[in-house]
């Protein structure tokens, strides 16, 4: 394999696209005749502004982000976007969340310190393998908005339809599933996702905000926790993640050369399928999530043992594939496939795990 890369199956920080990382290294020492590294590089620098700019408009292509809808670039990853979701968002001290898996339920905890939360539905029943029924739900008319994780990425499930949300707005967390398929933005009040899941290096949030949504009445929470500081200095009240955004940028670009996201989903839809295939096939690995809620890009999986899991891990490893251990809270065994891993890494996955299930029936 060209530069002895692994593939990577990690969960975030994940694996990016290699042509992405061959054009940073490029640019790395003396960015386009500037005699320095974007790292370097004033945020107010002119060539900065001209990254950044091109950074917002290739995400607002890609995703027909329409014109009422602010990007905001916002450090703290989408764990602070935990508790300034609720700080800005709950005027009625008032949301229903979604219980589908390890994330919602971290921002429930969250949100459960700035006002009043209501679980309308949850899947705890059934250990998170499932999106409960959400076309029906009691919502209660002063909600100020209805919460979900629309792809979990320790459970590995997934939203097929969005909830019946009765009008109200609509906030959903995107981290492992951004950019992996077409989306319609005006269905949310408001999309965010940590970045370093499917796009960039971690350190930073991207918030796609209904400028509506942003409050002009907060001014006494901390001047950074409110969208309104970030929406008012074009995410460039503080000094931003600079290098993060030029890194997201290059993915966005790659996205569009790519055919967009109508091209990425279907390049997905085909990946995940050699991975699925193989768990409805084998005797010894088994998918914990119901085909309805599969994950395109996280695929969580087990053996009849812990034993045998710790077993599969070694020998995948040894083969040259990283990080397919389950995240500590579930155990067994996840492979995640964002956008950048390609197909070819995940039949090479297959292809070790076959051969493991030979030697070992
Ligand atoms: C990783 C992840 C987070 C947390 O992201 P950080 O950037 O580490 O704060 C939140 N939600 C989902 C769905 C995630 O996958």
């Amino acid at each position: 394999m060209k530069y002895d890369r692994t593939y990577n199956f990690s969960a975030g920080p994940a694996t990016m696209p290699e042509s992405v990382l061959e054009e940073i290294r490029d640019e790395m020492m003396n960015y386009r005749g500037s005699g320095m590294c974007v790292m370097e590089m004033s945020h107010r620098s002119k060539m900065f502004q001209q990254i950044f700019e091109e950074a917002k408009q290739d995400l607002r292509d890609l995703m027909n982000i329409p014109d009422n809808y602010k990007i905001l670039f916002i450090q703290g990853g989408a764990t602070l976007q935990f508790s300034m979701i609720p700080m800005n968002l709950m005027k009625n001290g008032k949301a229903v969340y979604i219980e589908t898996g390890a994330w919602s339920k971290k921002a429930i905890a969250e949100a459960k310190k700035v006002g009043e939360v209501i679980v309308a539905a949850s899947s705890k029943d059934k250990n998170y393998t499932y999106i409960p029924d959400c076309s029906d739900l009691d919502i209660p008319e002063d909600t100020d908005y209805v919460y979900i994780c629309e792809n979990e990425t320790i459970h590995g499930v997934t939203w097929a339809t969005l909830p019946n949300t009765k009008g109200h707005v609509l906030v959903s967390d995107q981290s492992s599933m951004f950019l992996s398929k077409p989306c319609n933005v005006a269905d949310y009040g408001m999309i965010y996702g940590g970045v370093q899941k499917n796009i960039g290096p971690a350190g930073m949030a991207i918030v796609i905000i209904r400028e509506d949504l942003i409050r002009e009445d907060l001014a006494d929470l901390p001047v950074y926790m409110q969208y309104k500081t970030h929406a008012d200095g074009d995410s460039l009240y503080n000094t931003p993640n600079c290098w993060a955004i030029y890194c997201c940028g290059k993915v966005f670009k790659y996205l569009k050369d790519l055919g967009g996201l109508e091209a990425m989903e279907k390049i997905n839809i085909d990946k995940a399928k050699v991975f699925y295939d193989f768990l409805e096939e084998s005797k010894m690995f088994t998918g914990t999530v119901v085909p309805e809620a599969r994950s395109l890009m996280n695929i969580p999986f087990v053996t009849e043992s812990a034993e045998l899991d710790a077993e599969v891990i070694a020998f995948t490893k040894a083969a040259g594939f990283e990080n397919l251990k389950g995240h500590k809270s579930v155990g067994g065994l996840r492979a995640s496939i964002y956008n950048a891993m390609p197909k070819e890494g995940v039949e090479a996955l297959v292809d070790c795990l076959k051969k493991f299930e030979a030697e070992h029936k």
